[in-house]
């Protein structure tokens, strides 16, 4: 989705995932279905004019390189993102891969993000779940 303050030896590469799992108010797009204006594995198709929600947005990944690179979110299905809420992240899922959700990648991560957050939201479709310690 975007890079512009990602750490300098991490970018998004082939992945696009969060241009299908979050909602981009700014264009009306609900959380889990691919944006209109998403080249699917390649990038975003309107990059200068994208969002600022689309600007602002950087994964966990992304973010820290702590993760391991085959955590990459087009790789596991999932991404996990700073929540509003305090103490808390959001884990989604691609509701497109539902073994995800149970996969060996995906516990990992959960068990890292209650590590540092109380609680991880996991959001997969119209699926949800407030996970603690
Ligand atoms: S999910 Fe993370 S790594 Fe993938 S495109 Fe979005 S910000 Fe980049
Ligand atoms: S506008 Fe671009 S960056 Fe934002 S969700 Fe759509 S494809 Fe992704």
């Amino acid at each position: 989705m975007t890079d512009i303050a990602a750490t300098p030896s991490r970018t998004c590469g082939d992945c696009t995932l969060c241009c299908k799992l979050m909602g981009v108010p700014e264009l009306k797009k609900p959380s889990a279905r691919w944006c209109a204006s998403c080249d699917q594995g390649k990038g975003c198709t309107v990059y200068e004019e994208r969002p600022p929600s689309c600007r602002n947005f950087q994964c966990f990944w992304l973010m820290d390189e702590a993760f391991p690179e085959e955590f990459r979110p087009d790789r596991i299905h999932a991404l996990a993102a700073f929540n509003d809420a305090p103490d808390s992240c959001v884990l989604h899922v691609d509701p497109a891969h539902p073994k995800a959700t149970r996969s060996p990648e995906v516990q990992a991560l959960t068990d890292a993000l209650l590590k540092t957050y109380a609680r991880v939201f996991f959001v997969s479709g119209k699926e949800s779940a407030m996970l603690t310690r």
